[in-house]
């Protein structure tokens, strides 16, 4: 599922190819994916018109459309953008295509329709209403410890809480705490000052890694665990093998050895 790495790299993708050029024309395949907007209204706020800039926050994609409004797009479990030319080029599950006048095509890919697409006239009020957290690389280690302080959740709930810091999910949540040599189920009071300066670090240091390598566990470093996160797989470091367990609902891979059998406290 398309976590902050993989759509700090949709946002380069879309950069460097759907940026500055006249929309001829936009097609809907999949009207599920659209929220709250019928696809003639978002054909009458794209067409003619181009994207100028992006934003991200947290998981979302934010496209601004020349004059005024946002483009919003949210990856769902298995989202991806497509830049191309010739339409046997056409990804397999296009629910939606930008069509330029350039003779290219931009579509967002979706092998299951759980994505979102929506138009905002503000990026600022949608973050609001949407009430996310501040995007967990933009947030200051001070607000950090403060958002840890006043909470009682377990460490994996915390850092996926979109309302407490927005970007994370179940997959980078788990490589943060392997990292931080923090179990799961340890309930963020319980850490100290130095961990939690050392959870902040990490976290910081696990998504610039993965973004860095485009978010392609192939290309991450040995000792991450993400490319091991099987049932039964041992784990990169010690060759333990990896356990699981449910939290918020989630299921959450770690090292028994590295990251204690059961949670502290
Ligand atoms: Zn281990």
């Amino acid at each position: 599922m398309p976590e902050l790495p993989d759509v700090e790299n949709f946002k380069r993708y879309f950069d460097s190819t759907g940026l500055h050029q006249e929309i001829d024309g936009v097609e809907v395949h999949s009207e599920q994916v659209l929220e709250d907007l019928s696809p003639g209204q978002l054909e009458e706020e794209l067409k003619g018109h181009s994207f100028a800039s992006t934003r991200r926050h947290g998981k979302y994609l934010f496209a601004h459309v020349s004059e005024d409004g946002w483009l919003v797009l949210h990856f769902g479990m298995t989202g991806d953008l497509k830049y191309f030319q010739k339409m046997e080029q056409e990804p397999e599950y296009d629910r939606l295509l930008v069509r330029f006048s350039n003779g290219y095509h931009l579509a967002y890919d979706s092998q299951r329709k759980l994505g979102e697409v929506r138009l905002a006239d503000d990026f600022e009020s949608f973050v609001e209403e949407k009430e996310l957290g501040p995007d967990a690389l933009d947030l200051d280690r001070e607000p950090f410890r403060e958002a840890i302080s006043g909470s009682r959740a377990m460490a994996k709930s915390f850092l996926m809480d979109q309302s407490t810091l927005a970007g994370i999910g179940n997959v980078y949540g788990d490589e943060i705490l392997f990292q931080a040599s923090v179990h799961p189920r340890t309930h963020v009071d319980r850490l100290d000052e130095e961990e939690v300066d050392e959870l902040f670090d990490t976290m910081r240091e696990v998504l610039q890694t993965a973004i860095e390598r485009q978010a392609d566990p192939e290309a991450f470093p040995d000792d991450y665990l993400i490319p091991h996160r099987e049932e039964g797989e041992p784990c990169p470091r010690c060759g333990e093998e990896l356990a699981t367990v449910k939290v918020s609902g989630r299921t959450a891979y770690y090292c028994p050895n590295r990251q204690g059998s059961s949670p502290r406290g």
